[in-house]
């Protein structure tokens, strides 16, 4: 569903401050700009926080200002790079200075609403540098600066589900709702939420009520689609309600299999909550499906055994009873999902896959040699990211400063958010250290 936040970045509004041409967008929106050009199938128009781009499908109209303003041509500009970290800093710092001056309302508003064009883009930037609170922080105040920014919610509440602060995306959803109460992507994002809380009717609602609004929002049909088939195959007597985890069937279902299913996600619940030094409080949603309906939800290849995107996801089809293989598959999937709790989302992908091998248990020894042989060429590394080097560093973690630690670091992630940072108060060592401790390890052993 990301494909719902590159669009909605499309739409950053702006109030050039002199006449000049009116974009009328199906929304229902306009936007005063001074300067636009169409460039293939995006229209182009200048903020003063830097240049925007919106598909030209959410455009109905352009109606001419009575400005003397040059007409642009279709013909396209050439690429400009968009403002750098420290032109926008700039810029946030002189409207800032503006906004202390000046008295008067409407000026005021005015330059509210450039900060908050400019806080959107600054906090873009700090995502893209891995900095999620600090683009949290600029979003806020984007909202902050100016509430109807649709663009800066948006952005917001899909930086919270990215981070699992799902109660607070809520909130924000709830409020923008209580502004622009018929904003397709603000009911698209509502039914997302939902989803992800399980609510599978009224995450329905949300996307269909969104889908009345705006049918031409990319991605919604097909998830409507897969929402309804979901939501059928629960109502139909399957849902199986147990302690710690609410199941659900995604095509064939075979009851004696469910049953043995849930009896291992219970004994797997027990023992990685403790293992993990976390007892999550809700129910974690599981989805059982045939192989088909799972590579048809997930488009997934017969290699994945399992998946959590909030939900466990498990491919039984062809499976008739426990075993095993199974049973690691679940462990993996469950550690995922109480790490993800745990950590609130903040755990990076290395850590999160080396802990849910490590407690499959997977042992590392396997590709040990391979390893050992990229550390003595200096080439071993956690990133990019691969399984192998993910399970044998945090094995070597674990091995060397015990279990204690590698969960203090996780709850470091959780409330700090550089992971060098995390290390340095978990460890007394930089990452860099430690990674160079796991080499050194793999090369003197032998
Ligand atoms: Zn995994």
């Amino acid at each position: 569903l990301q494909r719902f936040v590159v669009l909605a970045g499309f739409a950053l509004a702006s109030f050039a401050p002199s006449l000049a041409d009116t974009l009328e967008l199906k929304n229902g929106r306009a936007l005063t700009v001074a300067r636009w050009w169409r460039s293939n199938d995006t229209i182009y128009y200048e903020t003063d926080a830097g240049r925007i781009g919106i598909p030209a499908t959410d455009v109905a109209r352009i109606v001419p200002g009575e400005a003397a303003t040059p007409r642009i041509s279709s013909h396209p500009e050439p690429a400009e790079p968009s403002p750098s970290r420290e032109q926008l800093d700039q810029r946030i710092e002189q409207l800032e200075v503006l906004l202390r001056r000046e008295a008067i309302d409407s000026r005021r508003q005015e330059i509210q609403a450039r900060l908050a064009d400019s806080y959107t883009l600054r906090a873009r930037s700090a995502k893209q540098q891995r900095q999620p609170e600090l683009a949290r922080d600029y979003l806020e105040r984007a909202l902050a600066a100016k509430p109807q920014h649709v663009v800066a919610r948006l952005d917001l509440i899909w930086l919270l589900l990215e981070v699992g602060r799902t109660d607070r995306a809520q909130s924000v959803i709830a409020e923008g709702l209580t502004l622009t109460p018929s904003d397709a992507r603000l009911l698209a994002a509502s039914g997302e939420v939902r989803y992800r809380q399980n609510q599978i009717g009224e995450a329905l609602a949300d996307f269909r009520a969104a889908q009345s609004i705006d049918p031409t929002l990319p991605g919604l049909a097909e998830r409507i689609v897969r929402l309804e088939r979901e939501s059928q195959s629960e109502a139909d007597d399957s849902r199986r309600e147990s302690q710690h985890f609410v199941v659900s069937f995604d095509g064939e279902r075979d009851r004696v299999l469910a049953r043995e299913i849930q009896d291992q996600l219970e004994v797997a619940w027990t023992d990685l909550a403790r293992e993990l030094d976390c007892w999550p409080q809700r129910a974690i949603p599981v989805v059982i499906s045939s192989r088909e309906e799972f590579g048809a939800s997930t488009s997934s290849g017969p290699e994945v055994a399992g998946l959590f995107d909030g939900k466990i996801r498990l491919p039984v089809g062809g499976v008739t009873r426990v075993d095993q293989r199974l049973i690691q598959v679940i462990r993996h999937e469950l550690t995922h999902a109480i790490l993800h709790e745990k950590g609130a989302g903040r755990v990076p992908r290395w850590l999160h896959e080396g802990l849910a091998q490590l407690l499959e248990p997977r042992d590392a020894a396997r590709d040990r040699e391979r390893l050992r042989a990229l550390a003595a060429n200096g080439s071993l590394s956690i990133s990019p990211f691969s399984y192998p080097t993910a399970l044998s560093f945090v094995q070597h973690l674990e091995t060397q400063y015990g279990r204690a630690r590698l969960l203090w670091l996780v709850d470091r992630l959780a409330e700090v958010t550089a992971e060098n940072e995390a290390f340095l108060q978990t460890y007394g060592l930089s990452q860099e250290e430690m990674l160079e401790s796991w080499r050194r390890s793999l090369t003197e052993r032998s």
